[in-house]
């Protein structure tokens, strides 16, 4: 019997079975170094690893975990569906239930198409909005994430640009030259690629706030200048909510901003941990879809029970009166208590928050693009993520991903990562005053 962690073992074994010994590039590490620790359980604000360490966890697999880890309501749900059967192929009345709840509080959306991941959703978007237009070509932000599809992932942030391989092999160059990519928040941009391709233009995709370069946010009418200037060219304003739906408002950045997008990208809360996505937008629009309309798009296990019942019963929870202003406050104090701890030290950060999404950029300058995410320190991140490891918190590992809260976050949890993040940065400053 060897005695060294189960986690070391099982990532010695996984990196001969798995490419890179994860089935998502980001879950490796690289971007800080180390090794991943392996997951045996999580129950609330907290994930457990195999050898049993115990972190709070401010990764909440990615955002959809927004009610907590294991919210009990959820669980009962999917496991009184699971008596039932686990897939059908056919329709089933849970399908109906959480479309109509998505229907209700989304405002651009009267009828949604279930698909199975936030990639499936982004993908299909593109090619309604293609077949919509006429048009090929698609505007996207540097720096934002749409999922793996090949069009989009042009200059995509957090996984690709913490891999340094801002494209990814195997896309054909022409596949790319229908993307467009354009810095976030620069309307000027956006003006230019209308002139440069008038009527080539069948939408633009967006992150409506950024999530996936660390959390950036719209300046004052960037989203409405965008509704704007799409509808006067003819092309699409699609909304990618796949991390913003449900968690920024019950109806998302858009119900937040007030800014009405043609189409409407949904997954990661929507799922409530189970594998789901949606695409969703008028009768009108979403009606071209196949078999009602010309546009092909179809999933095996699209609308499976399981994951419906897990939606459902996670939507429901969102129901709670005060629920998005408790998590917005508690979001707050977290990025006070660190932005504070980081300024009583010297140490240069600008902290990003809106509702339960933040992120603590390490740098001077503001924030608004990916050229200027990109000034953070990433060493001093890498530093930081170690250090915060290492005192039970997990945050994401990189640094250019956000973090979320839930509902199950206590204040003894925030407190106790304000504290950590205040021994670190005091270990930041004497190092700094010895070198
Ligand atoms: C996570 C994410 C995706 C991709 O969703 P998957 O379910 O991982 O395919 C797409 N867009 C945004 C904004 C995301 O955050």
């Amino acid at each position: 019997m060897s005695d060294q962690p189960t986690s070391r073992k099982l990532w010695e074994l996984s990196q001969q079975i798995l490419p890179g010994g994860v089935n998502s590039p980001v879950r490796a590490f690289r971007a800080v170094g180390g090794q991943p620790f392996f997951v045996q359980q999580a129950h609330g604000s907290r994930i457990e690893d195999v050898d049993g360490r115990s972190f709070i966890d401010y990764v909440m697999s990615w955002g959809p975990m927004i009610l907590g880890h294991a919210y009990p309501p959820v669980l009962k749900k999917i496991a009184e569906t699971l008596k039932n059967g686990t897939s059908f192929g056919i329709p089933n009345p849970l399908e109906l239930r959480l479309a109509r709840m998505v229907c209700d509080l989304v405002p651009s959306i009267e009828m949604v198409r279930m698909v199975n991941s936030g990639t499936e959703a982004t993908m299909s978007a593109i090619r309604l909005a293609r077949a919509l237009t006429g048009r090929s070509k698609v505007i996207k932000c540097i720096g934002c994430y749409h999922g793996h599809v090949d069009s989009l992932l042009v200059q995509a942030g957090s996984g690709a640009a913490t891999l340094g391989t801002p494209d990814s092999a195997g896309i054909p160059p022409s596949f790319a030259r229908e993307t467009i990519p354009v810095q976030y928040n620069d309307l000027r941009a956006v003006e230019q690629a209308f002139s440069d391709f008038p009527r080539e233009i069948a939408a633009i995709i967006i992150e409506p706030v950024v999530g996936n370069a660390g959390v950036i946010l719209p300046q004052p009418g960037y989203l409405e200048a965008l509704r704007a200037i799409t509808h006067s060219h003819g092309a699409l304003l699609i909304f990618d909510e796949v991390m913003t739906g449900f968690r920024l408002a019950p109806g998302g950045a858009q119900e937040r901003f007030a800014v009405t997008p043609d189409l409407t990208c949904l997954g990661k809360i929507i799922g409530g941990g189970l594998p789901v996505g949606a695409l969703g937008g008028p009768s009108e629009l979403m009606a071209q879809l196949a078999p009602s309309g010309p546009v092909y798009q179809a999933g095996t296990l699209s609308g499976n029970p399981l994951a419906m019942a897990a939606g459902i019963a996670t939507l429901e929870a969102l129901q709670q009166p005060g629920l998005y202003q408790r998590l917005e406050n508690a979001t707050q104090t977290l990025v006070q208590g660190i932005t504070e701890a980081a300024q009583q030290h010297g140490i240069p950060v600008c902290p990003r928050q809106i509702g339960s999404m933040f992120s603590i950029f390490f740098t001077d300058r503001q924030v608004v693009d990916f050229p200027s995410a990109a000034t953070s320190d990433t060493a001093r991140f890498q530093r930081y993520f170690h250090f915060m490891l290492d005192h039970g918190i997990y945050f994401a590992p990189s640094p250019y991903e956000a973090g979320f809260l839930s509902l199950a976050h206590t204040d003894e949890d925030l407190q106790t990562t304000i504290k950590a993040a205040q021994a670190f940065f005091a270990s930041e400053a004497a190092a700094h005053q010895g070198s």
